[in-house]
């Protein structure tokens, strides 16, 4: 794999840890704003309801307790016979049943078990007497039981089995002293509590009030309504406790029954205390606040559905902003990466692969950043150090080349051309002259009689006077002629462009400066035979040599000393 896919997957991967860090960092923190939220949701919901379930029932209950309390009822209770003190006792419940909201009372006394009542159609005026309550009839057991608990004040949602209603009534011992003399009270028609304040609309919160004993009183699903606790065992009521899932939810909530009942309020005037916790309801979980409700010995409990109220939807958008910065962030990491990174070092690749195959014209390098542009810097330099440096090796060995070419056409002891670079000129001389149509001299000089100077006055001797002879002819030829030692004691010398009269007088002069500048010891002289010849366009090499040999010959055979210029045919002398 290279680089690139290796960074982007780490980078990916990086971005991805760090998110899924700060996803359950922000979770968190988004479960905890919404637990809290969902408590003073819940705290709010429950002062609320509780404030507009007590609105119209504290003044019920006032009243209730009133007509309890009154002197005309005691009186009349204590003694139940007396018509003037019944007739004075209907006289004040009638007044009482005016200010009942509901415009409807029951008193009912212990003793005979009477039972009075009056509606709001005043349909029983006259007859208030409705029954006598009995304590081995099933639906009249509230009664006994009310009074067997001898609780002063007690709610009770019950249907009135004679009245073919359902209602919360609200029921107060009649007492003188620490006698109880019966029950009176009002009842409220549920349907319309159930309407205004449980069966709440916003889908989410789901509000019931429970009783002491945890017994269902008002729920928006009557069905659910523990009708007539006080009369149930234990175990048969419909509690909040069977409502929740598991054994450690009843616990919590039975803790913060028993908690709120010790302690209901916060503080003197800050309302209700209520407690949060989340319970499971047929596998859903919920946020519930319980609030106690002393005035009627309640307490209130809202299940907020969280996932309902704050659902996790609403964080899609945050998901999204999540998504497309992950993506954003993985284009601009590629962008920067090739640009600062990947970019550079593939030119950089290149620009390494052409140098080492010894491609070393100067290559457009990007310039990168950091460390990145230093590595460019540091290899350019390398690079236009390893071009010079090849540019200087090449130079030296052209020079070399040059120097061994040089000395292989030089005699070395008169430093005159040798024969092979002799030949090479001659060859150009050729093509020149048939290109130009000129023709060009050559001229062929042979020692006389070196080998008497080599024997009589020895080899050394003869090198010189072969050098002396070579430093003759350089002296005596012009700049652009060209002298060689053709091999032994011979000369050659080309002369170009040359016509016949130059020729003849470079080669005499050639032949009298021998005989007369160089000496030799013992006043020996030293002279040469020179034979001279034109070479014509399209002469070869072969011809011209044979022609210039011929005419040494000639001047050899005629006596040394001499000088033989050869025409094309014919010999002058
Ligand atoms: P001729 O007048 O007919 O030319 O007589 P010659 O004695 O010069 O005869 P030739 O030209 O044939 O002799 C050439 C001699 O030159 C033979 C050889 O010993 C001598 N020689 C050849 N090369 C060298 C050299 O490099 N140094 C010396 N000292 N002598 C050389
Ligand atoms: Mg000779």
């Amino acid at each position: 794999m290279t680089l690139k896919p290796r960074f982007l997957l780490l980078t990916a991967a990086l971005i991805l840890v760090a998110s899924a860090a700060a996803w359950l960092a922000f979770e968190r923190i988004a479960a905890g704003i919404i637990e809290q939220w969902g408590v003073r949701l819940a705290e709010t919901q429950v002062r609320y309801d509780t404030a507009r379930l007590l609105q119209p029932l504290d003044r019920e209950i006032a009243l209730s307790r009133q007509l309890a309390d009154s002197q005309v009822i005691r009186r009349w209770a204590l003694n139940p016979t007396d018509k003037e003190l019944e007739t004075e006792a209907l006289a004040e419940m009638e007044s009482f049943r005016r200010n009942f909201q509901d415009r409807s009372y029951f008193v009912a006394l212990l003793d005979s078990g009477a039972y009075y009542h009056n509606n709001a159609a005043d349909e029983f005026s006259g007859q208030q007497l409705r029954y006598y309550l009995k304590p081995d009839k099933p639906a009249d057991s509230w009664f006994y039981q009310i009074v067997a608990q001898g609780r002063d004040f007690h709610l009770n949602v019950n249907p009135d089995e004679e009245l073919k209603v359902t209602k919360l009534w609200i029921d107060v011992l009649i007492r003188d002293g620490d006698r109880i003399l019966g029950v009176a009270g009002t009842g409220l028609e549920l349907d319309r509590f159930i309407r205004d304040i449980v069966r709440v609309k916003q889908p989410g919160i789901t509000t019931l009030f429970a009783d002491h004993n945890g017994a269902i009183q008002l729920y928006r699903d009557p069905r659910y309504i523990d009708f007539a606790s006080i009369v149930k065992r234990e175990g048969e009521k419909n509690t909040v406790f069977r409502m929740v899932d598991t054994e450690a939810d009843r616990q919590h909530l039975q803790q913060a029954m028993l908690e709120l009942a010790r302690a209901p309020a916060v503080a003197a005037d800050e309302g209700s205390r209520v407690i949060s916790r989340f319970v499971k309801v047929e596998g859903r979980e919920y946020l519930a606040g319980i609030a106690y409700l002393p005035e009627i010995d309640w307490y209130e409990i809202t299940l907020l559905d969280l996932d309902v109220l704050m659902p996790v939807k609403s964080f899609a958008s945050v998901l999204v902003i999540f998504a497309i910065t992950l993506l954003a962030a993985l284009a601009l990491f590629n962008l920067v990466l090739n640009r600062l990174v990947l970019d550079p070092v593939s030119a950089l690749e290149t620009a390494m692969l052409r140098v080492r195959d010894g491609d070393l014209t100067p290559l457009e390098l990007p310039r990168g950043k950091g460390e990145i542009g230093r590595l460019i810097g540091h290899f350019s330099n390398m690079a236009e150090a390893v071009r010079s440096h090849t540019r200087e090796l090449e130079h030296r060995v052209a020079e070399r080349t040059e120097a061994l070419h040089r000395l292989a056409s030089i005699d070395p002891l008169t430093g005159l051309h040798n024969r092979r670079g002799l030949n090479e000129r001659l060859e150009a001389e050729i093509s020149r002259a048939l290109r130009e149509q000129h023709t060009f001299g050559l001229i062929w000089i042979d020692i006389d009689l070196f080998k008497e100077i080599n024997d009589y006055l020895g080899h050394a001797m003869g090198d010189e006077a072969l050098a002396a002879v070579g430093r003759l002819l350089t002296a005596s030829i012009r700049p652009y002629d060209c002298a060689a030692r053709w091999g032994g004691d011979e000369f050659l010398v080309l002369l170009s462009p040359c016509d016949l009269d130059t020729l003849s007088s470079l080669s005499e002069r050639i032949r009298s400066g021998v005989e007369r500048s160089i000496e030799l010891p013992g006043d020996n002289g030293l002279t040469v035979s020179i034979g001279a010849c034109l070479a014509y366009p399209g002469d070869s090499l072969e011809t011209i040599l044979h022609r210039a040999d011929q005419a040494l010959y000639k001047a050899k055979a005629e006596g040394r000393n001499r000088l033989c210029v050869s025409g094309q045919h014919a010999v002058i002398n």
